[in-house]
């Protein structure tokens, strides 16, 4: 479409009163700010709750994926192999492009409001505003955990569609209280979804819902393999009553999971034992990393059932910059949780230079005053 006028000066084509872009777009994008995930150089990542073992095996199976061919449209293997992992049926399961995707379904099929406790994981208020969708923070309660009473009193008032409960959390890392959890599904039973995202759950003591599904039929409960090695596949996964996968189905874009990511996925799936491995190495980690932080003045960890850690510190610009020039990246809760600093939990031998890095910025940082 050709808007404003164009006039010829010498050799080139100017175009005045062109579409102002920012006047065209809907309001509610207009307002929104995108989701911040820069990609910043550095030595060690530790910033985005990757997991740091990565599966080179599982790249084998490349070379059997037939790239002209669309992928299978159902994920009919993977599945499969999930649904047995999980004792339940494939057509409890829909797949997605990584949680991501499926949260942005989740919305479009049964739209809002959409609640969550805040600070969580961001994306539920983005997307439910890019849907045009109402989106609704409660704060949680003491040491991050819901407020039950608040809940309540909002679930009553605004009547959401869906609630997003993310547990463990991100970005505080705790399980919210399985009874609080339980009396929102259970109260909400006719009225709202309750998708519990368990994208943190390899790494916690909770047992998780997925034991409850039965039970309760607006219980959602998500998971993805990003946080357990597999972040660049972008691989996610609903798992709910059929009749909810059902209709989330229908706004599901065709060939949503790529080929490669189905095939590596399949295959990495079949290495359980590897699988766990990394994960207990993490966990064990997670403790030492914690350990170490306590004992570091000035620094104060929140408890964590996650691949991450939240952390306080005295001057958090500062501790952040100072550790980027020690080349590790970890990010900065500004806007979310201020004055604090995520760290995602790496190789033993990351989380030395972390450990160190930080202990150097600190007390540069007390000498300084
Ligand atoms: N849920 C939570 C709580 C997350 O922290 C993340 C990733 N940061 C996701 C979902 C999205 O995961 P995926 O990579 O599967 O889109």
């Amino acid at each position: 479409m050709q808007s404003g006028l164009t006039v010829r000066i010498g050799e080139l084509w100017y175009n005045f009163f062109a579409m102002n872009v920012k006047k065209f777009v809907k309001p509610n994008i207009y307002s929104l700010t995108a989701y911040q995930a820069k990609e910043i150089s550095c030595r060690v990542k530790l910033d985005a709750n990757e997991s740091p073992y990565g599966f080179a095996d599982g790249y084998t199976v490349l070379k059997s994926v037939k790239t002209n061919r669309y992928p299978d449209p159902e994920a009919t293997m993977l599945k499969r192999l999930l649904a047995k992992e999980w004792g339940i049926r494939p057509a409890n399961i829909l797949q997605g492009n990584g949680s991501d995707e499926l949260i942005y379904y989740l919305i479009t099929a049964f739209g809002g409001p959409v609640l969550y406790p805040v600070p969580t994981f961001s994306m539920y208020g983005i997307i439910a505003q890019a849907l045009g969708e109402k989106g609704i923070g409660i704060p949680l309660g003491t040491d991050f955990d819901l407020d039950g009473s608040r809940m309540a009193g909002a679930i009553r008032r605004e009547k959401p569609k869906i609630i997003f409960l993310s547990s463990p959390n991100n970005p505080t890392g705790n399980c919210f209280s399985s009874e609080k959890m339980l009396q929102i599904i259970a109260s909400t039973s006719s009225k709202s979804l309750v998708v519990v995202d368990e994208a943190y759950h390899p790494f916690a003591s909770e047992k998780g819902f997925l034991p409850m599904l039965g039970d309760y039929r607006n219980l959602v409960i998500m998971r993805t393999l990003s946080k357990i090695g597999l972040a660049g596949l972008r691989v996610g996964f609903l798992i709910a009553s059929g009749e909810i996968i059902e209709e989330v189905n229908k706004v599901r874009l065709p060939f949503n999971l790529n080929a490669l990511s189905q095939a590596v996925a399949a295959e990495v799936m079949q290495h359980k034992a590897e699988l766990r491995q990394h994960i207990r190495a993490i966990v064990r980690e997670r403790e030492k990393v914690f350990a170490e932080l306590s004992n570091v003045e000035g620094v104060a960890p929140y408890p964590s059932e996650a691949n991450f850690i939240l952390f306080r510190v005295e001057d958090v610009d500062r501790v952040y910059q100072g550790l980027l020039g020690e080349g590790v990246l970890v990010r900065h809760m500004k806007g979310v949780v201020e004055g604090c600093l995520r760290v995602t939990i790496g190789t033993p031998e990351e989380n030395r230079i972390f450990l160190r890095a930080l202990k150097k910025v600190v007390r540069s940082e007390k000498e300084d005053k």
